[in-house]
């Protein structure tokens, strides 16, 4: 048995009241909970740690110092790599403009950028960028029409087109479907193919061994993890990473500056310009310490019962078509009722105290995919219970009374 109300006594935010009604938050996949420690390990550092990194000589300052690199370490622990293969950033955003950004000098026009259609904008619009800039051509992995991968097309596809770049998504923010990442990119390891993974709603729900995975980037942000907002990363093996041209250059990630030059470090420190977000980081830190806690076969278990739960509830219900993957997902169901507006059904459930997202999720293209303007989409995380289904499902009841 998974101790859910344990768990759930562990997120202080979870007691609230939305308009009247216990708050049911079905928004994971936008933002995680955050557990008491965490909180509380951001006050402290405020409140009795404050001070700059890799700066000063006094007391505070290395301790602070010892305090963020000990993250970076908690992190490369978490994805078994190493820890100087690990940079921070504000998140996934910022660490795949990073990776784009610093690619410009390795691409040029007849280089060729592969993505798929299922990608957040986040991991669109930087390649695009990146192909303006440097010429290279940007390529989109044909998927079914459901948006999941026939395998031998997909293989044949980047056999044909070798790819300089692959970038793609360990599972969809819109449908929670798991990209099987394995056999795609095994395909592209003779071609010298970069390959980056978006691991934003991967990171935590899938957990990865990014030395068995043997992709070169992995981005991630630490608010889908339990951690603050403003602080994420990315691993990069080393010798790719340290290839890669600084996104930001300033203070830090410098090793001499004369007026006229300057020289840089080596990574990570070269892609750290600037004072970091140190209380983010600290506490990331005590986020990783409560997932290294956490039974995560347990957790991951019970996401999936939760999951499968509510698909059968809402297949119960008529006029209901679901969009999701329902064999491989982290635990999020993008769905529709008849033609009605997803904002509409959102704001209703609001007010039966139950938060979902509604709209095209930052995937624009893959709404266009799946021939939809935008959909109402469910995300489960491990502190969400049978009962908060139930009243999601009900208050779906009363909207869709309200609706016809
Ligand atoms: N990729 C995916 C798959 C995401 O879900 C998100 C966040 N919704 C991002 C990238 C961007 O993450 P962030 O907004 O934390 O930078």
């Amino acid at each position: 048995m998974f101790a859910v109300e344990k768990i759930r006594a562990d997120f202080p935010l979870l007691t609230q009241k939305i308009n009247d009604q216990p708050l049911v938050y079905l928004d994971s996949a936008a933002t995680s909970q955050k557990p008491q420690s965490v909180i509380a390990a951001t006050e402290l550092f405020y409140t009795q740690q404050n001070a700059n990194v890799h700066r000063g000589r006094h007391s505070l300052s290395e301790q602070a110092t010892t305090a963020y690199e000990k993250a970076r370490d908690k992190v490369a622990q978490y994805f078994n790599v190493q820890s100087r293969e690990i940079v921070w950033t504000k998140g996934a955003t910022e660490a795949l403009n990073l990776i784009a950004c610093g690619l410009t000098e390795q691409l040029d026009k007849n280089s060729s950028i592969v993505i798929t259609p299922l990608e957040h904008h986040a991991n669109i619009v930087p390649w695009q960028q990146l192909a303006l800039k440097t010429g290279a051509k940007l390529h989109i992995l044909p998927l079914e029409a459901d948006a999941t991968f026939n395998m031998s097309a997909c293989i044949e596809f980047l056999k044909q087109i070798k790819p300089t770049v692959l970038a793609l998504t360990h599972a969809s923010n819109a449908l929670g479907n798991i990209t099987n990442l394995s056999p795609l990119l095994s395909t592209v390891k003779g071609f010298n193919t970069i390959t980056v993974v978006d691991g934003a709603q991967g990171a935590m729900h899938l957990q990865p061994d990014l030395n068995i995975l043997d992709c070169d980037f992995y981005v991630f942000s630490a608010h889908k993890m339990l951690g603050p907002t403003g602080v994420g990363g990315l691993y990069g093996k080393y010798e790719r990473l340290n290839a890669l041209l600084p996104y930001q250059t300033g203070g830090e990630m410098i090793e001499t500056v004369s007026l006229f030059n300057s020289t840089f470090r080596d990574a990570p420190a070269k892609f750290e310009a600037g004072t970091p977000n140190i209380a983010g980081v600290i506490g990331f830190s005590a986020a990783l310490d409560y997932l290294s806690e956490l039974d995560k076969n347990a957790a991951y278990d019970y996401e999936q019962g939760l999951f499968n739960y509510a698909v059968n509830k809402l297949n119960e219900i008529d006029g209901i078509t679901i969009y999701s993957n329902l064999e491989h997902n982290i635990g999020t169901i993008c769905f529709n009722y008849k033609d009605e507006h997803p904002f509409d059904i959102a704001t209703l459930l609001d007010g039966f105290g139950v938060a979902v997202r509604s709209g095209h999720h930052c995937t624009q293209p893959l709404m266009v995919h799946l021939g939809i303007n935008g959909s109402v989409r469910a995300s489960f995380c491990f502190y969400n219970t049978h009962q908060d289904i139930d009243i999601f499902i009900n208050a779906l009841h009363e909207c869709i009374a309200l609706l016809d």
